[in-house]
């Protein structure tokens, strides 16, 4: 989309672009329609890889269209985020998931809080110093809402001599509204 809008998504674009002007190893969790992998591949150097995880075969051929010219940078990846480290060897510079199900697809194909909570565990264990890792989370479906406490737990337990992780959320929405977590790795 090529409006400017304050929603969680966008927000998580523009915090993620200055990063990655100097990633070269990219991770894209939940690719589904493709939005946030063409996003990743248009901000990135030529140099970077870009790695895009999804568990549907059809989400990762639309993600295939829109990407095609950069085909070369980025590696679509038919297999859970759990299993991020059978593909991803170096450390992490950017990172994002944009959970919940594939909008227009099966809702009932959805993160689950127990993988995502495992899968973002991993990441942020590999993630550079200061390597940035983007979380925009759905409370308002009932998986969405286990999973984002879940994960909420967990990241206000994170180190801050180590994290330092920051919350973007619609202070006049309900509860449902989606909320983005940002995790920076600011020190070894
Ligand atoms: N980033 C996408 C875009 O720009 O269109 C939207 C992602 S959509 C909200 C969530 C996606 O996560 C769905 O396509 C779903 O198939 C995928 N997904 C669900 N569980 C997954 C898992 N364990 N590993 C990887 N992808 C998963």
């Amino acid at each position: 989309c090529l409006m400017q809008t304050i929603s969680a998504i966008d927000a998580a674009h523009e915090l993620l672009k200055k990063k990655l002007q100097n990633a070269l190893t990219i991770v894209d969790a939940t690719a589904g329609n493709g939005n946030d992998t063409l996003f990743l591949a248009q901000n990135s150097l030529e140099s970077a890889h870009i790695y895009a995880f999804d568990i549907q075969k059809s989400a990762l051929e639309r993600t295939a269209e829109i990407v095609e010219l950069y085909r070369n940078k980025v590696q679509l990846i038919l297999d859970s985020h759990v299993n991020v480290e059978k593909y991803v060897v170096t450390r992490i510079d950017v990172a994002m998931f944009n959970l919940g199900y594939l909008p227009g697809g099966d809702h009932a194909i959805t993160t689950q809080a127990e993988s995502t909570l495992e899968a973002v565990m991993k990441i942020i264990d590999c993630l550079a110093t200061n390597g940035l890792l983007a979380i925009t989370t759905y409370p308002g479906h009932e998986e969405g809402l286990l999973e984002y406490n879940q994960l909420v737990e967990y990241l206000r337990n994170l180190p801050m001599q180590e994290f330092t992780v920051a919350c973007y959320s619609m202070l006049n929405h309900t509860i449902k509204a989606p909320v983005l977590y940002l995790i920076e790795k600011v020190r070894r």
